[in-house]
């Protein structure tokens, strides 16, 4: 019996690498798509930045425009002076004067804000872009194992399983059975004594049950917290 056992921890060890390996495959494309996501966000951030920095552009080409015209405008009416005749024409044509020339200081000071907007925009472009540039690698270098992880599994799966067959080929029919039927909590459906305790789930046991798992004379005995099937092996204590 306690051949037996031993074997089954060690069918439990094969046992565990094919649970690690499923529960991969399960969580893997999650976190996949969790990392995209993050990357898309970085993204974003920069599509954002980049798009306002369009728009001040816009605005400073536009103003710069404005301003050529309005510096035109202002010398056309500046040269009437030289053919006004009444003073009610020559008042008038004071307040065009004045009407282009604060359209004029209007459009100056807009265009000094779209300029130093698109100082500050770049700026933060160039931090931005170096965040993002961070979060694809850190990302990527993450996603691409784990899709070379995913796109191997079912090989890791199939060697695992070429191994488990060998293994269960030694233990006794009825044993094995005994092991398949259990459910096991997160696979675990043996496990050695260890300080006197369960393996599994570290249940103190009396020490009239733990002589007799160190004996095996009682056939299978199990945990009687958690249910695991209880072995002893030359590590327990
Ligand atoms: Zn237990």
């Amino acid at each position: 019996m306690k051949e037996g056992l031993l074997k089954l921890l060690q069918l439990q060890a094969v046992d565990k690498e094919l649970f690690t390996l499923e529960e991969a495959k399960e969580k893997y494309p999650a976190e996949i798509s969790e990392r995209q996501r993050e990357i898309e966000n970085a993204q974003g951030h920069l599509i954002d930045l980049e798009a306002t920095l369009e728009e001040l552009e816009k605005k400073q080409r536009h103003c710069e425009r404005e301003i050529e015209t309005g510096k035109v405008n202002l010398k056309e009416h500046e040269e009437r002076f030289a053919v006004v005749t009444t003073n009610k024409e020559y008042d008038a044509l004071q307040i065009e004067i004045e009407a282009c020339k604060s359209s004029l200081s209007e459009n100056e000071s807009q265009l000094l804000e779209a300029m130093e907007g698109i100082e500050r925009v770049q700026g933060q472009t160039g931090e931005e872009k170096t965040t993002f540039e961070e979060i694809r690698q850190t990302q990527q270098g993450r996603i691409d194992e784990l899709q070379s992880q995913l796109n191997t599994m079912q090989e890791q799966v199939d060697a695992v399983q070429k191994r488990r067959k060998k293994v269960t080929k030694d233990i006794e029919a009825r044993l094995l059975a005994t092991y398949d039927r259990k459910k096991g909590r997160r696979g675990v459906r043996v496990a050695a004594v260890r300080k006197g305790a369960c393996g599994c789930c570290y249940h103190q046991m009396p020490t009239q049950v733990r002589m007799e798992v160190r004996s095996g004379e009682r056939g299978v005995l199990y945990c009687e917290s958690c249910g695991t099937i209880m072995a002893w092996d030359e590590q327990s204590d």
